[in-house]
């Protein structure tokens, strides 16, 4: 059976940041793996802003409770479960993604972990792996699986690239300018398609 691994925010859930941006009125908050290609910078960038107004986990969790998988996220991962295993292959935290999983009927999730003090103020965040997804995705080959994977962003190129199939998902038209080599899909029910067409 072949291993479909996805991104998670921007592809079943909404982008964690820039709702908290929304929330808090911060637009420096708004710059995503979209904007910012390199993860460290922009976790460096997050965590400054956050110390510089004074805001920790709980007022991140706070906006997290408030906020629901995309329309049809939930049918979409019921249907890939029942035809594939999947995977979420995430930069997120497990600190914010818990309510999502839950939702989702609690996929398997692979993502790090944020460094939290007492107060709740986020002094430093663990990244499980260098080149996480891509690292994911070699793991599972070895292990003699065919992977399918789909994501939107600048952080999945090298899943898609190792992947026997990869796709771009209501990506930004930066990204799939720059990686046309990846199909871009825009809705599940084509992404449906693509995954059945491409499976072993
Ligand atoms: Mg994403």
């Amino acid at each position: 059976m072949d291993v479909v691994c996805l991104d998670l925010e921007g592809v079943l859930i909404p982008e964690i940041w820039i709702e908290f941006a929304a929330h808090t009125g911060i637009d420096e908050l708004k710059a995503t793996t979209r904007d910012i290609p390199d993860y460290d910078e922009l976790m460096t960038m997050r965590l400054s802003i956050l110390d510089k107004h004074n805001l920790g986990l709980n007022e991140i969790q706070e906006v997290i409770a408030g906020m629901k998988p995309l329309e049809g996220a939930v049918d979409f991962v019921d249907w890939l479960r029942s035809e594939f295993q999947l995977i979420i292959l995430s930069d997120t935290f497990y600190e914010f993604a818990d309510p999502f999983m839950v939702q989702l009927g609690r996929p398997t999730l692979f993502c790090h972990r944020l460094e939290v003090a007492e107060s709740g103020k986020v002094t430093g965040y663990k990244l499980r792996q260098k080149d996480p997804k891509r690292a994911s995705v070699k793991a599972l080959k070895s292990l003699n699986y065919r992977i399918l994977a789909a994501g939107d962003s600048y952080n999945d190129t090298t899943m898609l690239s190792e992947a026997d199939a990869g796709f771009l998902f209501m990506a930004p038209d930066n990204v799939i300018a720059e990686f046309p080599q990846y199909p871009s899909i825009t809705n599940y029910d084509d992404l449906r398609t693509a995954l059945f067409a491409a499976r072993g």
